[in-house]
């Protein structure tokens, strides 16, 4: 998936700004941020949404979780964050390579979801 703008990121094609990177996965601040804290955690392979996922998947799938935490911190959110994956046409997906959300700040995040 060379077309892929995410891959791309991650081989550093398109210049990002760059939070984390190892052998799994690659993090980086969103262009379009929607809270003073706002970076994308995405693995190194391509993997269109988690509706692809395997179990193939998971180490790099786990990577993305177990380094969320310690980023957000180093990040500025150190009074919790809301990870986010949208997935699919319900999910409002819009780039089609797996990706988590990391979001916070002070006190910017409202309730999950209007009931
Ligand atoms: P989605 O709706 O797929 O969960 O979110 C995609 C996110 O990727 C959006 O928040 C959007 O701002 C971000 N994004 C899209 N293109 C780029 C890009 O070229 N660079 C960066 N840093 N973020 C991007
Ligand atoms: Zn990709």
């Amino acid at each position: 998936m060379t077309d892929c703008i995410f891959c791309k990121i991650a081989r550093g094609e398109i210049p990002s700004k760059k939070v984390y990177e190892d052998e799994h996965v690659f993090a980086f601040h969103d262009i379009n941020p929607i809270a003073p804290v706002h970076f994308l955690i995405i693995p190194k392979a391509h993997l269109p949404s988690l509706y692809e996922c395997e179990a193939g998947h998971e180490a790099a799938l786990g990577r993305m979780l177990s380094v969320a935490g310690r980023l957000a911190r180093e990040q500025g959110a150190t009074d919790g964050f809301r990870t986010i994956i949208n997935t699919g046409r319900v999910g409002r997906q819009e780039v089609y390579h797996v990706h988590i959300h990391i979001v916070g700040g002070p006190d910017v995040l409202p309730g999950m979801l209007k009931r």
